[in-house]
């Protein structure tokens, strides 16, 4: 574009709180074929709420060793018995767990424990394992609270709660995985709410030709029942990616030829902002995720996204 068109341009993005980092993506924006969003503070809130805690019967270590042979109705009473770990200390030892973390799921967590009065006590030797969750001992127990992954790379079996991770998923809310020395204990679920506008911003790219997709490192289930809320084909979901190959995943979509917008707001999408042939940094993101982006907007809204690329387009025609 000439000069004078890149700064109508950019006079124009600025006035809608969408802001050109130089004449080049002005032109690149138009070209864009597909959208990639992040999940979560980019099509949702991000502000997070703690929704479930679920204790579940584990098999307790201490239990088997002192009672020696099970009593003769041993059986019944198993199916029955609650589990040794309500929900209540489910929670209070997740969220103490969780203190050291500064993730939203986490702080949502112990935002939650803070309201039902849980007495919380200070993690020792905590481990944050991005993209998977975090380690802790709490009161001399070892506390782990993540994903499937977190709980495999340790050795600890999730199959027992495995029905209430799918039933919490497919609500649309990040379930997550406690486990109390060695043995899942309960599983506790985070919600955040999808943006107003998220389903109208895809409705309009989509109506543009544009292909909507979705990479988030939650897991596949969620991630569907988001994409599902806002109009992404369940084929366009790329789910459970690590915050380190976010970037590759973008690389890929852009090694079938198309030109890919990628938006987010996190430090996690910084590398993918970079790579993409226009990143996108959305609302109140981070620092490094705005320095790694072309486009910047202003406000929190996903409509916004739809004007950058509309903004690019009334620049070219400009010069014609
Ligand atoms: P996102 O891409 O949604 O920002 P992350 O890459 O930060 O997600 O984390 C991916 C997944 O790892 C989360 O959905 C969650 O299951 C787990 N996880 C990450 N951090 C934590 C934490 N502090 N507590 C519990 N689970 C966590
Ligand atoms: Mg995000």
């Amino acid at each position: 574009a000439t000069p004078a068109a890149t700064m109508v341009g950019s006079t124009l993005g600025a006035k809608n709180g969408v802001l050109f980092k130089g004449g080049d993506v002005l032109e690149r924006a138009k070209d864009v074929d597909t959208v990639v969003f992040d999940k979560t503070g980019t099509l949702t809130t991000g502000e997070m709420t703690l929704t479930d805690v679920v204790a579940v019967e584990r098999d307790e270590p201490e239990a088997a060793a002192d009672g020696g042979e099970p009593a003769a109705d041993g059986g019944a009473e198993s199916l029955t018995a609650p589990p040794s770990i309500d929900e209540d200390e489910v929670l209070r030892l997740a969220a103490s767990a969780e203190r050291g973390s500064e993730h939203p799921l986490a702080q949502a967590i112990v935002e939650g424990a803070n309201d039902r009065d849980l007495d919380l006590a200070d993690p020792e030797d905590f481990e944050n394992v991005p993209g998977h969750g975090v380690r802790a001992t709490v009161e001399g127990r070892e506390v782990l609270v993540g994903n499937r992954r977190l709980l495999e790379g340790e050795g600890v079996d999730s199959a027992p709660a495995a029905a209430e991770m799918e039933r919490l998923e497919r609500e649309g809310k990040t379930a997550m995985l406690v486990a109390v020395d060695g043995a899942v204990a309960g599983v506790v679920a985070d919600a955040d709410t999808v943006k107003e506008s998220a389903a109208d911003a895809v409705a309009a790219l989509r109506e543009r030709g544009v292909d909507v997709m979705l990479i988030t490192g939650d897991n596949e289930r969620t991630a569907r029942a988001v994409a599902e809320r806002v109009g992404i084909d369940p084929e366009n979901v790329r789910a459970g990616v690590l915050p380190e190959d976010k970037a590759d995943a973008v690389e890929a979509i852009q090694a079938e030829g198309r030109q890919a917008m990628m938006v987010g707001d996190g430090v996690n999408d910084a590398p993918a902002l970079a790579v993409a042939h226009v990143g996108t940094a959305i609302g109140s993101g981070t620092d490094v995720a705005i320095e790694a982006a072309d486009v910047t907007l202003m406000r929190d809204d996903p409509l916004d996204v739809v004007k950058a690329i509309r903004i690019s387009d009334a620049t070219l025609q400009k010069i014609k």
